[in-house]
């Protein structure tokens, strides 16, 4: 056993996209900074994920010049929704709002995260992937961090530790945090699939989303990758799993069967790993005394799509913002404070919509309703895929909209989209 001792401004506990991108908005904001990413695993290293990333992450990594990371990469251009009742949706991913692009990439984290962190070494970030988070004693100055690697114990002082380890994070416990209730997370498993007619069978690159079929409340995908790669998987309300006591890994079987009766060529069915998601229609407290929590850790996700890198990702920035001159200063609690006040006036309503989204789709009967609202109406299918890829949120006008589509028979719908599109 040894032990040694060294100064940081920033320690950061985990290397995923939350880790690294704050790593690399310090590093950007104030190169002089002092900054160490630790990682009990080595990298690259594979994370169960739908590979995922939509316009907020390559808005994120334009930000600091990072999309060289997407050159070789094909993009996704649309989406196909199915529900119950056999209702097929196809759209192209609106214009959003707040964003450059209007398209997806699907890119294994095995690569993506290897990629991001490399970026962050380059910038100067210190490496410390290889070692564990064991815990953290304050100081007079911040938190002497105790690491381990191969039983060797090592202990890192810092002024700021930045809780980025994902969602069973040790860190929030260190913080007494207590994590998510079982209604707040879902269990979701992805698996990895090579398919020659997938981009042919939906005619073009589409993401493939499934709701309430292969599981009857959660939701199965299909993302095309790069080549034949597909990534497939399926997610459930973690309460909904107990409680029906499923099993992921015949739900992922029977979503399989599903693409092949579809007549989607199925090969190589490999790699399946489930985890958990802490979904945000929980989010604790994620500003402590010299130390903030940032993506999973903070139950970021989005509790509708599932998606987690985007949100992450900006709050590692959002973090990095206020605090990277205050490092020193006896501003440095109140700096932490306006990160998470800043997060939550940005993404608080759109959360709550999403939140609300989810419990209607976890309804049979309301999800049916829904898709075949959103299959005769533009607004409302463009409305849902905002949700998904961007910030949206439901304004009274909005809901009042919707109640009075959900309540019109489809045939009057039918009737207007026949309309809409003769104009
Ligand atoms: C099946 C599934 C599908 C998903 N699909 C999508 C999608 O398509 N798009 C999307 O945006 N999001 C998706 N998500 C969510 C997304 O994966 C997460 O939101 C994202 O990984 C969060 O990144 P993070 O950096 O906060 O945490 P993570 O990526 O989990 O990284 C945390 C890191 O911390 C390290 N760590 C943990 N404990 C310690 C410790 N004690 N000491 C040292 N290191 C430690 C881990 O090794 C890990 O590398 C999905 C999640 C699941 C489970």
């Amino acid at each position: 056993m040894g032990d040694s001792f060294s100064q940081y401004d920033i320690v950061i506990i985990g290397a995923g996209p939350s880790g690294t991108l704050t790593g690399i908005a310090y590093k950007n904001l104030n190169p002089d900074l002092r900054v160490a990413i630790v990682d009990m695993q080595t990298f690259p290293r594979d994370k169960s994920c739908g590979d995922a990333i939509g316009p907020g992450v390559i808005n994120a990594l334009k930000r600091f010049g990072l999309d060289d990371i997407l050159y070789d990469q094909e993009p996704v251009i649309s989406t196909s929704l199915s529900g119950t009742g056999e209702v097929e949706i196809n759209n192209y991913i609106p214009e959003v709002k707040n964003k450059d692009d209007s398209i997806v990439y699907v890119i294994p984290r095995k690569e993506l995260d290897h990629k991001l962190l490399v970026k962050a070494l380059e910038l100067g970030v210190e490496d410390f992937t290889g070692y564990r988070y064991l815990g953290m004693e304050s100081t007079k100055e911040g938190w002497s961090i105790e690491l381990s690697k191969n039983e060797k114990i090592l202990r890192l002082n810092s002024k700021l530790i930045v809780g980025a380890d994902g969602a069973n994070s040790r860190v929030r416990k260190s913080l007494g945090v207590k994590s998510n209730d079982d209604k707040d997370k879902a269990l979701a498993i992805r698996a990895y699939i090579d398919s020659p007619n997938f981009v042919s069978h939906f005619n073009e690159r589409s993401l493939f989303f499934e709701i309430n079929l292969s599981a009857e409340r959660g939701y199965a995908w299909a993302f095309p990758s790069n080549r034949d790669l597909v990534n497939v998987g399926i997610g459930i309300p973690l309460n909904i799993f107990k409680k029906e006591n499923l099993d992921i890994n015949s739900l992922l079987e029977i979503f399989i069967e599903r693409l092949r009766s579809k007549g989607i060529v199925v090969n190589n069915v490999r790699d399946a790993r489930s985890y958990v998601l802490p979904f945000a229609s929980s989010l604790p407290k994620f500003s402590h005394n010299h130390a903030a929590l940032v993506g999973d850790a903070a139950s970021m996700i989005n509790p509708m799509s599932g998606e987690g890198i985007f949100y992450g990702m900006e709050a590692g920035y959002i973090l990095a913002k206020h605090t990277h001159d205050k490092l020193s200063s006896k501003k440095l609690n109140e700096s932490i404070g306006l990160y998470e006040k800043e997060f939550r006036k940005r993404f608080s309503r759109h959360y709550l919509s999403c939140t609300i989204a989810r419990r209607v789709l976890e309804v049979p009967f309301m999800t049916k309703r829904l898709l075949n609202v959103a299959k005769y109406n533009q607004h409302t299918i463009d409305f849902i895929i905002e949700l998904l890829f961007d910030e949206a949120h439901l304004t009274l006008k909005e809901l009042f909209l919707l109640i009075g589509k959900f309540l019109l028979p489809i045939n009057l719908l039918k009737i207007g989209s026949k309309n809409t599109s003769s104009t």
